[in-house]
């Protein structure tokens, strides 16, 4: 593995070189701004093969058997290191995949880039180094590259991709600064080819059904959101820890969360936030990030949200949304699995809380069907580079209001969706 001042050195010689254009960014926008009217695509073989009900029609439905194309008709996906998130997440959701399936890998561990592919099948030439990563172009069997690397290897890794003909997912934070984050949006449209990042929850059902509440106004209009995503971290040698490779703490890692979330709820935009930061002085983990922020923003329509984000405490990832006849939420909602809605509201005399079960499904396989279909489709992924961007864009105003004590304004933007591509297909 390269050491860190040299992934620091090369990146940043590497993105000097890509170039960056405000009006391609700008057009690009505009592009997801008129695709998010466009009705859902309908899936390929979307026809379940029947199977009689073995319940009574007052029990609970559950999924209809699954239709996946034949695997010579699915996209091919190449991941992009094997750590954590890939290994125990992104490699065994493939399993559950409709639309794509794992055909390449990139690791600068030969050996254990060679036993991930000899557990899945994959042949030794479709091993790449980050070296050799670039002549992945002459593979016809990717079509797709997956970016699982720490933050600060987004961009370059993107924009690699991109210029070697493949369209990029890549996972959150999108990059370190809002500036890469219009650099991959470039080069992805200069390489027409399509940037999905990989914000699993705008894919999730429990999540997209909190939304409906929201905007159907189910329990009348949302006043106040609080959302909290934290951890107790662990070795700070760990690159999570280091500025240079995670860009921020807690912030981008899990507050995001809490960030792209509400504005996923809600499908506005933030036009003020305020935030403090703190860390633990003389814990070793937090010498170069942070370890907590508290922030609150303001948008459009009165919402307002209060967002608690930590390095430091036990694990906790929910957050409820009060409305003026009730409220609901996710505890946990950020989780992989687990997902648990809760709802409050009154009739009469009767004060209702309720605990309703939606399930669970891969979030992961959800989140990359999504981007196979939009390649079949030729649609703009529901959460496009320009989403990505747009987060970055406030986590740099959330930092700036720490830095400076005060409130920092934001772009006033009145349309909803923004920023979102073509929404997913809706499953039963
Ligand atoms: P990890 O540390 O477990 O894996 C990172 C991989 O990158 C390792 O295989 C490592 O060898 C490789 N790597 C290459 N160059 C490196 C370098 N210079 N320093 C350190 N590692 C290097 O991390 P992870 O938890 O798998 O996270 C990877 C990415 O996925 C991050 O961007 C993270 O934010 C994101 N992530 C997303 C989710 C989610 O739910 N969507 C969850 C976890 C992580």
């Amino acid at each position: 593995m390269p050491k860190e001042t040299d992934v620091e050195i090369s990146r940043r010689a590497f993105l000097k070189t890509a170039g960056t254009s405000l009006a391609a960014v700008a057009l690009a926008a505009e592009t997801a701004r008129q695709v998010s009217a466009i009705t859902p695509p309908a899936a390929p073989e979307t026809k379940p093969i029947p199977l009689p009900p073995t319940s009574a029609a007052t029990e609970r439905t559950h999924d209809p058997a699954p239709t996946p194309l034949a695997p010579s008709k699915r996209l091919g996906v190449a991941v992009v290191g094997l750590g954590n998130l890939a290994l125990a997440q992104v490699i065994p959701a493939f399993g559950e995949t409709k639309y794509c399936k794992l055909t390449a890998l990139v690791s600068g561990t030969p050996d254990k880039a060679r036993e991930v592919a000899a557990q899945h099948g994959i042949p030794a030439r479709s091993i790449y180094s980050y070296e050799t990563y670039d002549t992945i172009k002459n593979n016809p069997n990717v079509d797709i590259i997956y970016i699982i690397l720490p933050n600060s290897m987004h961009a370059e890794y993107t924009i690699r991709g991109a210029q070697a003909g493949k369209h990029i997912l890549c996972e959150k934070p999108m990059a370190t600064s809002s500036a890469e984050c219009q650099q991959m949006i470039d080069a992805c449209r200069k390489a027409n080819r399509k940037l999905m990042i990989a914000y699993r929850i705008q894919y999730e059902p429990n999540n997209r059904y909190m939304r409906q509440l929201v905007q159907s106004q189910q329990y009348g209009p949302v006043k106040v959101i609080e959302a909290v995503n934290g951890q107790n971290q662990g070795d700070p040698d760990q690159w999570r820890q280091k500025k240079a490779l995670a860009g921020g703490g807690s912030l981008p890692d899990v507050g995001l969360y809490c960030l792209n979330t509400t504005r996923f709820l809600t499908g506005e935009e933030p036009t003020e936030v305020i935030a403090t930061t703190y860390s633990t002085p003389g814990d070793p983990r937090f010498t170069q990030v942070e370890e907590t922020v508290l922030w609150q923003m303001r948008f459009p329509s009165g919402i307002q949200s209060n967002n608690t984000t930590s390095y430091g405490f036990h694990e906790d990832r929910r957050y409820r949304v009060h409305a003026a006849t009730g409220w609901f939420g996710l505890d946990p909602a950020f989780s992989y699995h687990g997902l648990q809605p809760e709802l409050s509201y009154a009739t009469g005399k009767i004060e209702h809380r309720e605990r309703p079960t939606l399930g669970d499904k891969n979030q992961f396989a959800l989140e990359i069907d999504h981007m196979a279909l939009c390649v079949l489709q030729n649609q703009t992924p529901y959460t496009p580079g320009e989403e990505g961007l747009q987060d970055q864009r406030i986590m740099e105003a959330i930092y700036q209001s720490a830095k400076t004590g005060k409130p920092v304004k934001l772009p006033a933007i009145t349309t909803r969706d923004t920023f979102r591509g073509t929404p997913p297909v809706e499953e039963s």
